[in-house]
């Protein structure tokens, strides 16, 4: 079974997971998802960068109600899940969150995880990224 990315400009690598960010040439800011110019000081010249994958959990919130689309509601119904940012020190990243945000403490070690999203008509997994508590989801 083939496991497909919802968008391959994320990873660097599905098997194991990692993310593909960029770093600037002339400063060194490191941007996750992988961008084309850098923010910080304009400069155009950017290499890709495989990033860390993991970090500590910087900040995060529940999303309690369901998202607009492209977000699709999985077969199970919605259930409100964890978001946030993970820093991973070169760069702080935007994720899902796996496991329970009532046991979520800022500063706590993360590591990187696919998140499966649905499964195309041949059956195959499509998946997203996330985060979960780096001693195992709860
Ligand atoms: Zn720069």
């Amino acid at each position: 079974m083939t496991v497909t990315a919802v968008d391959q400009a994320l990873f660097s690598s599905l098997v194991p997971p990692r993310l593909a960010g960029s770093r600037c040439a002339s400063c060194g800011t490191v941007t996750f998802p992988a961008q084309a110019g850098c923010a910080k000081c304009a400069g155009t010249d950017l290499v890709p960068v495989e990033l860390a994958d993991r970090g500590t959990l910087w900040t995060w919130t529940v999303q309690a109600f369901e998202p607009k689309p492209p977000y699709r509601v999985p077969e199970s119904g919605f259930t409100p899940y964890g978001v946030g940012y993970v820093d991973l020190g070169e760069v702080i990243v935007e994720s899902r969150l796996l496991g329970d945000p009532a046991r979520f403490e800022i500063g706590m070690p993360m590591r990187l995880t696919l998140l499966p999203l649905w499964a195309d008509p041949d059956g195959s997994p499509v998946v997203s990224y996330a985060f979960e508590p780096a001693g195992g989801a709860a």
